[in-house]
Parts: structure tokens; C-alpha cells; sequence
């Protein structure tokens, strides 16, 4: 069984059945059977099964978040917003999903060859907790407008969201294993992997998972997205607007509890206004208070299990023993549940292992650079390249970062987030491929050459 422990208190939560080995075969084969139907599926009827989607998600909006909450600690308010970004996703997908279909024509010497997209499959997707709705629905609302049908294998602390989206599947009408919940654990995941009737799989978690994913994919000879870690950098430059600058950064910190893939965790900062922006951004991380996360007014909940936030307090030990200096958080809050308070450290030797890590909760590293090589430098020098936010508004400026800045995205004078209609995606250890708009779409599709005279 899984069992569900709320992080804000430490109580049981429900209990979730796994799926045993002959019922793992029943779904396999309930997916290529719905296939086959779905494959060939008028483009009308899929655009009414996201709509409809996206309609049982905005009616079910409050009792979905607050399985989320209860399950791995956001705020109320923002599994809200996670919600209703879902019904977005969903709307975006059946409104422009057609459109990305679309053939294209190119003339070759003897006639013309038209690509045409197909859909390849059955799909595993295996997925994270800490956005535990819009990591599935980016991977879901694609999969269905290509004519693929998904199998999700969700966190094992977020079964109640996996329990919850299948029976939204359900009640929206989706034909029967069109889309099916896998409650698995990891080690029964290269199995299905490898198993003939799955035709592909995406993975969003961390390096080590990406790793085993990757290489039970490479076995397979499947095609795999991973979408992974990263330690984004967040750099503010001498012309930037230092007062949002410094606010942004406290919102791309401590939001979901620092426990984001693609959240500012290093702030390398310019020594010209290096001390201007840490005198905001160490108020601003001061006055964030973790609390009670269905309480409205609880700027952040705890980290989503007790393991993460001993994970966290590790990695803030071993910062310190590096050499690091912790300006103040990173302490326990309360008797009962998983909290954190938000934190600062600095001092951190750029040669030290914990300045290349991903820190997932509400600690920041700050760095003071004198100029943008060195910026960009320390941007560059982890194994991670998935987001990055910069603060300039010199146009030369702006010009380097997009240009030599090592990673899947970049925002400028923004924080990153990410969006149905645009790619997201990383490079080096933050993964390969992309999710979202038409090419997270074209990931899971047989782009088909038909040649004609
Ligand atoms: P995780 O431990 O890698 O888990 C992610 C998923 O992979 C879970 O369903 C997990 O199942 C499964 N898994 C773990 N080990 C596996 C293995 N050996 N074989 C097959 N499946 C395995 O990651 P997490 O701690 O839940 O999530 C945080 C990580 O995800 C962070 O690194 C974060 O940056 C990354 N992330 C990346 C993105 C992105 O878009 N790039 C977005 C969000 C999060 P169990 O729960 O059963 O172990």
C-alpha cells in the first residue's frame, strides 16, 4: 500500500492499493487496445475530451487542491493556481492542438513529400510531486491531442492527485484507457518499459531517476524526454530594477517551498548593487512565514515530506562545513510538521559540491560577481542547464546571457515560469527534449514522410 502523511502535521492520510503484476498486464493491454481506437480518432472528438477536461478540473478546482496540500504541503492558494493553470493547459491543447497536426508540403525531385503527424502510442509518463497536477496535465493534454493515450506513474507520496486526475479522466468521458493511472512503485517501471506494447516514456524528476529511466529506455530502444533538475541561476546586474528584482527573487525562492525545478536558487549578483539588493532580498526572505498551508494567509507550507526536509538541513550542514556562511534560516519551525524557515548562504567556495547541487527547499545561495564573464562563468559551472532569470536592461548585456548562458531558458527581467504555449525543456544534467506547445506534442509523434509523384 501507499500511504499518504501530510508534511504540515505528520498524520496518516488515506492508503492507495499498488498495482500488482497481473494488474499492471491488465492496463498494458486496456492501453493498446484504446489505442488502436484512438489513434484514428476524429481531432474533434479530442479537442471536446480536453474541453471536457479542462471543465472537470475548474468544477473540481478546491477538492483537487486540497489533495495536493494534504498530500505534499502547498499552500491552498497555489494548488488553486496549479489547478486552474491545468485548465488552461487543457484549453490551450484543444484549441491549437489541430493546428500543430497540420501537414506540411515540400517540393523533392521527383514530386513532393508531405510530413504528416502520427501518434506513436501508449506513453509512460513518470511523474514528480511537487507540481502534481500541471506535470501530468503537460504531458497528458499533448498525449491526447496527438491520438497517443498515457500511462502515469506518479510519486509515490501523490497518489491521492493520481487517484483524483484518473476519475477526472473518467468523468470527462475519456474512453476506457485512453488514460490510466499506474500506482507502481519504481522498481516495477523498467518492466513496463520494456514491455513491447509501450512506445515511449518522459520522465520530470531528478538526475537519478532520469539516469535509470534513461538508460531502462536506451535498453528498449525508446524515445525518452527527461525532464530533470536544475540549480538556476537568478542574476542581477547594475542597471536592473533592484527593488523587483530582489522581490522576485523571494517569490522564485520560497515558492512551492524552494521546491522547484526551475526557481532562482543562485542569485549571482553584481557587486555594484550587490549590497542595495541583499538589503531587500534578506528582508524579503525574512518576513516569509511558513505555516499552516490551508490557511490563507500562509505565505509557505512545509517541504513536501520529512526525508526533504532532512535532505535540506544535510545540504545546509554541509554548506557550512565548506565554508559557508548562513545568514539566518534553514531552522525548523513548529513541533509537528515538515517547516522550514527561509534562509540565506553566502561565502559558499565555488569549488564546494553543495554549490553545483540542487538545494530543493527555501534556501538561497548568494554570489557577488564584478562583471558579466564572471557571471556567466559561475552560471555555466554546474552540471545542471535548465532555467536561468536575468536582471539588465543593456541590450549587449541581454545579447550575452541569451546567447552564452548554458541552459534551456532564459527570462529576462522576469521570473521564470513556465507556460502552455512556449517550449520548456533543458540541457546537460536538466535533461533533453521539450514539453508543451507543438513541439513538447511532436516529442511523442511519428513524423511520417509521404512521398507522391
Ligand atoms: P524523483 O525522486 O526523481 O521522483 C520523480 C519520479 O520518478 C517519481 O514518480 C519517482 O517515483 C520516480 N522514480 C524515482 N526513482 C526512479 C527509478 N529509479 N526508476 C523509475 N522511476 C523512479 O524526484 P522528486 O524528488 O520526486 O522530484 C524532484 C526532482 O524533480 C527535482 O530534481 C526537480 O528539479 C525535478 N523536477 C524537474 C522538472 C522539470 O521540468 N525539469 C519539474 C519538476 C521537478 P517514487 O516517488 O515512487 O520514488
Amino acid at each position: 500500500m501507499f500511504q499518504s502523511i501530510n508534511p504540515a502535521t505528520g498524520a496518516k492520510g488515506e492508503r492507495f492499493a499498488e498495482l500488482d503484476d497481473v494488474g499492471i498486464e491488465r492496463a498494458l493491454a486496456t492501453a493498446e487496445t484504446a489505442w488502436r481506437d484512438w489513434r484514428v480518432s476524429p481531432l474533434d472528438r479530442r479537442t471536446a475530451l480536453l474541453d471536457a477536461l479542462a471543465d472537470r478540473f475548474d468544477a473540481n478546482k478546491r477538492e483537487l487542491a486540497e489533495i495536493a496540500t494534504r498530500e505534499m504541503g502547498k499552500t491552498l492558494k497555489s494548488a488553486i493556481a496549479e489547478v486552474e493553470k491545468c485548465v488552461a493547459g487543457f484549453r490551450h491543447f484543444a484549441e491549437n492542438g489541430p493546428s500543430f497536426l497540420e501537414e506540411e508540403t515540400v517540393p523533392v525531385p521527383k514530386g513532393s513529400a508531405t510530413g504528416r503527424w502520427l501518434p506513436i502510442g501508449p506513453v509512460l509518463a513518470i511523474m514528480p510531486w511537487n507540481f502534481p497536477y500541471w506535470q501530468v496535465v503537460r504531458f497528458m493534454a499533448p498525449a491526447i491531442m496527438a491520438g497517443n493515450v498515457g500511462l502515469l506513474k506518479h510519486a509515490s507520496i501523490t497518489q491521492g492527485v493520481a487517484a483524483a486526475i484518473e476519475d477526472m479522466a473518467r468523468q470527462a468521458g475519456a474512453p476506457e484507457g485512453v488514460f490510466q493511472n499506474l500506482a507502481i512503485r519504481s522498481d516495477k517501471v523498467a518492466g513496463v518499459i520494456a514491455d513491447d506494447r509501450v512506445a515511449a516514456v518522459t520522465l520530470t524528476g531528478s538526475e537519478g531517476a532520469g539516469s535509470k529511466v534513461a538508460e531502462a529506455a536506451g535498453k528498449a530502444l525508446k524515445k525518452v524526454v527527461l525532464e530533470l533538475g536544475g540549480s538556476d541561476p537568478f542574476i542581477v546586474m547594475p542597471s536592473a530594477d533592484i527593488e523587483e528584482a530582489a522581490k522576485q527573487a523571494v517569490t522564485a525562492r520560497v515558492q512551492n517551498t524552494g521546491q522547484s525545478c526551475i526557481c532562482g536558487k543562485r542569485m549571482i549578483v553584481h557587486a555594484d548593487i550587490h549590497d542595495a539588493f541583499m538589503e531587500k532580498f534578506a528582508a524579503g526572505m525574512k518576513a516569509v512565514k511558513a505555516g499552516d498551508p490551508m490557511d490563507e494567509a500562509t505565505d509557505m507550507g512545509p517541504l513536501s515530506s520529512f526525508d526533504q526536509r532532512d535532505t535540506v538541513l544535510d545540504q545546509v550542514d554541509r554548506a557550512k562545513q565548506a565554508g559557508a556562511t548562513l545568514l539566518f534560516g534553514a531552522e525548523k519551525v513548529g513541533e509537528a510538521g515538515a517547516f522550514l524557515s527561509a534562509g540565506i548562504l553566502t561565502d559558499v567556495p565555488r569549488d564546494s559540491d553543495i554549490a553545483r547541487e540542487e538545494l530543493f527547499g527555501p534556501v538561497a545561495m548568494v554570489f557577488k560577481v564584478s562583471d558579466i564573464d564572471e557571471a556567466i562563468t559561475l552560471a555555466n559551472d554546474i552540471p545542471y542547464g535548465l532555467g536561468s532569470s536575468v536582471w539588465t536592461t543593456d541590450d549587449g548585456e541581454r545579447e550575452r546571457f541569451e546567447r552564452d548562458i548554458a541552459a534551456g531558458m532564459t527570462a529576462v527581467n522576469q521570473m521564470l515560469a513556465s507556460a502552455p504555449q512556449a517550449p520548456f525543456g533543458g540541457v546537460k544534467k536538466s535533461g533533453h527534449g521539450r514539453e508543451l506547445g507543438p513541439w513538447g506534442m511532436h516529442e511523442f509523434m511519428n513524423l511520417k514522410t509521404v512521398l507522391a509523384a
